[in-house]
């Protein structure tokens, strides 16, 4: 039919929506990136489509983006042959926000009252084609999936209505038409119907988008009539197969953008290749701040798999292991089928064998940082990390060298392993630790008198996590890590075992009357050298759980 209909965004997209159309984010030329991002999405997956399935009634032979401004109407467009939209695409993919963390991005941003720290949100979060709304009041898009006849027509000013409507004629692909906010206002720094602006967002941020993005320009000729002819703006470069130095940084890091849908720089960039033979090429990223799904299950996780510049799959989890599900970017491998599923992908023998390289290089990576980096990367991920200690006992030796915990060396800093081994005292062989919900609970705790009467140093660990890898790992360098609440820690030099010894004779008779009288709640009461100012402390057994895990395991109904 050819009705237009009036259709409701969802909440949660309406709320973003507002924020796009006061334009909180004040890089507004972004939004000509994610338009790009999106068309060269459609345009790898059709291809992939038409690879995969030979009847798909599809045009192929030219794929490519196209920009065309009018200055007069005050558009400017950007067209894809690609795969395109159904009407129920549209509606679903358009109308609503799919991408996990949406609701923990909206309560942070009502949170937070600061105006910077809200970009820094946005950023993060990568509001993809509802940018357009910063710099347009009114957007639309025609759209027609590959391989389908009509097409829909979707159009919006973005303040929580879309109309859709279906079409007969449209061209294959999609094409999206931002119908600018007047020029004089503020949201309009940038002429974006001006060639050298488009010409230089493209360069910027999309230089190495590997199909050609095209752009119809004007020259005045010899004899003062106007020429028009097409032109590519980006020299479609694919990133990752070139040599490092024919790379610089600035192009590095619109890369990351482009594949993380991160609006801030990365801290570190991991550019390898495999030969022999497998033969691959990765270039991988390490973010510099935690994306807002990280802990959650539907979180995107993993890089991006591509066979011989072919885009295959996006979060390929087969490539990375749970724990390094922070880290970003693109694996070519050239021998790999088109078809390939991801059940199929866990079981590859040389998949597993790049992977396992890919581990070893961002662990070497993260050895190697310089310390500031490394600083803010373990504040963001190092929760992360550590669930490697559980997930991957191949590599504990690496991980535990990447561990940073709070100590009573120092409040202020954070110490690894390697250095509390090397402050041990004289005599002490273990490496304490005290696990507890906050640092000022275990200071007070009673466990750590006898420690601190001793001079000894305890790792302080509040991180639910860390019990749990504690217990798995046990040992670091052959050194046990024993917590201070747990069974019997031998503190005592020969003088004191004498004394304590002579004490426990002389106290028998009470404590077998205590261990009686307490017996519902204690297995047994002994004398303590632990404690030098509280009078009596509760311990559990080397081999029982600790209150944390106790309650942990309660919290999970077991
Ligand atoms: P993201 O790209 O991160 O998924 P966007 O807001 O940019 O988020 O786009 C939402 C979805 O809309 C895309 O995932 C895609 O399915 C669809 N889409 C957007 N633009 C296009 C396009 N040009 N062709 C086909 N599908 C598109
Ligand atoms: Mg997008």
């Amino acid at each position: 039919s050819d009705q237009v209909e009036t259709l409701e965004f969802q909440a949660e997209a309406r709320q973003l929506l507002q924020l796009m159309v006061h334009s909180i984010y004040s890089n507004k030329d972004v939004f000509l990136r994610e338009l790009i991002s999106n068309a060269s999405d459609a345009l790898d997956k059709l291809r992939l489509e038409s690879l995969v399935d030979k009847d798909l009634a599809a045009d192929v032979s030219d794929l490519h983006i196209e920009i065309a401004v009018d200055k007069d109407a005050r558009t400017l467009t950007v067209r894809d042959n690609g795969v395109g939209m159904s009407r129920d695409d549209v509606v679903s993919l358009i109308g609503t926000i799919a991408k996990s963390g949406t609701a923990e991005l909206l309560r942070r941003l009502r949170e937070s009252k600061d105006a910077g720290a809200s970009q820094e949100l946005i950023g993060q979060f990568g509001v993809g084609f509802y940018a357009t709304f910063m710099v347009a009041d009114r957007v639309t898009l025609l759209s027609r999936r590959a391989g389908e006849s009509g097409g829909t027509r979707w159009e919006s000013t973005g303040e929580g209505t879309y109309t859709v409507e279906a079409v007969d004629e449209a061209p294959q692909g999609t094409s999206v038409t931002v119908h600018l906010k007047p020029a004089d206002t503020e949201d309009n720094l940038h002429d974006y119907t001006a060639e050298w602006t488009v010409r230089e967002i493209v360069k910027r941020y999309s230089d190495f988008i590997a199909w050609p993005i095209r752009m119809t320009v004007e020259r005045a000729g010899e004899d003062g009539a106007t020429t028009r002819e097409a032109q590519t703006l980006n020299s479609m470069k694919a990133l990752w197969a070139r040599s490092r130095d024919e790379v610089d940084e600035a192009e590095y890091k619109e890369f990351y953008k482009h594949v993380s849908h991160d609006w801030a720089d990365p801290l570190e960039t991991i550019h390898m290749r495999g030969e022999g033979t497998f033969e691959y090429e990765a270039l991988l990223f390490l973010p510099s701040h935690a994306p807002l799904d990280l802990f959650s299950p539907q979180g995107r996780r993993g890089v991006q798999l591509y066979v011989k510049r072919v885009f295959i799959m996006d979060d390929c989890d087969a490539l990375m292991p749970n724990y390094l599900r922070f880290v970003k970017g693109v694996v070519d491998a050239h021998d790999l089928s088109l078809n390939i599923s991801r059940e199929i992908l866990q079981q590859d023998r040389q998949i597993r064998a790049v992977r396992r390289r890919l581990v070893k290089k961002v662990l070497a990576t993260l050895k190697e940082m310089p310390a500031e980096s490394y600083r803010t990367f373990w504040a963001e991920f190092g929760a992360v990390v550590k669930e490697g200690l559980l997930e991957d006992p191949d590599n504990a030796e690496p991980l535990l060298d990447l561990v940073r915990v709070a100590s009573t060396h120092d409040p202020a800093e954070l110490t690894t392993l390697r250095d509390y081994v090397a402050r041990m005292k004289d005599g002490q062989s273990e490496i304490y630790l005290a696990t507890g919900e906050s640092r000022s609970t275990i200071e007070n705790s009673p466990h750590l008198e006898a420690f601190r009467a001793k001079g000894y140093e305890v790792l302080i660990l509040t991180d639910p996590v860390d019990e749990v890898w504690v217990e798995r790992v046990g040992q670091y360098g052959g050194r046990a890590l024993r917590s201070v609440a747990k069974g019997q820690v031998d503190l005592e030099t020969d003088e004191e075992k004498a004394k304590a010894e002579a004490e426990r004779k002389d106290h028998a008779e009470l404590l077998t009357w205590l261990t009686g009288a307490l017996a519902d709640s204690v297995k047994e009461v002994r004398l303590s050298s632990r404690l030098t100012t509280s009078p009596a402390c509760v311990v559990g057994d080397a081999h029982d759980m600790t209150p944390t895990l106790e309650k942990m395991y309660r919290a999970m109904g077991q």
